[in-house]
């Protein structure tokens, strides 16, 4: 049997964007299998919940069959270990996302020399988009959508308690 691809795209997804769409998209043709690691962390207080990002992914990632998505607490390698992934996807949108990832790829490299680390470029029109940019955008009741799909947008002024 030849072994499979297992990839993890691992993030925080408040909430999933458009740019973050393009690499699972992108991955899902290259991997067996993607799995979109929604990353949680008590320390952190992201506006949606792990549950409610978690959905917005499935909901958004329907269409690809060899997408999945789960939620992880702790070191992304144990999860990756878990997940019998041999691959980290990372989106690089541009030289400011280099150092931190490099950093990390080379971390996680050294506690798990098994799985590595692939960097994969959005299309250039989503290089400046972050999910903060988002949440910013949309408190102050900017347009976002063409940041997010539709259910993202409708979901995020339902938590503002916008008009839809
Ligand atoms: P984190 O909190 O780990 O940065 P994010 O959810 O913001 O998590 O991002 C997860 C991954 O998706 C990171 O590798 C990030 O570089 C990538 N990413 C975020 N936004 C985009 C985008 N617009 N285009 C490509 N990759 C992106």
């Amino acid at each position: 049997m030849t072994k499979k691809n297992i990839a993890i795209y691992p993030g925080t997804f408040d909430p999933v964007t458009n740019g973050h769409l393009d690499i699972i998209e992108r991955a899902s043709v290259l991997f067996d299998v993607v799995i979109v690691g929604v990353a949680f962390n008590i320390n952190k207080s992201p506006l949606f919940t792990k549950e409610e990002r978690r959905d917005l992914i499935k909901k958004v990632t329907k269409k690809y069959k060899n997408v999945r998505v789960e939620m992880f607490n702790g070191l992304l390698v144990d999860f990756a270990k878990k997940q019998k992934a041999n691959v980290i996807i990372r989106g690089l949108r541009a030289i400011s996302d280099f150092e931190y990832e490099f950093q990390m790829s080379l971390t996680n490299r050294k506690l798990a020399p098994g799985i590595t680390t692939m960097f994969l470029m959005p299309n250039e029109k989503y290089t400046y988009l972050n999910s903060s940019l988002v949440r910013e955008l949309s408190k102050l009741k900017g347009d976002i959508s063409s940041f997010v799909p539709p259910v993202v947008e409708k979901t995020i002024k339902l938590k503002l308690n916008q008009k839809l």
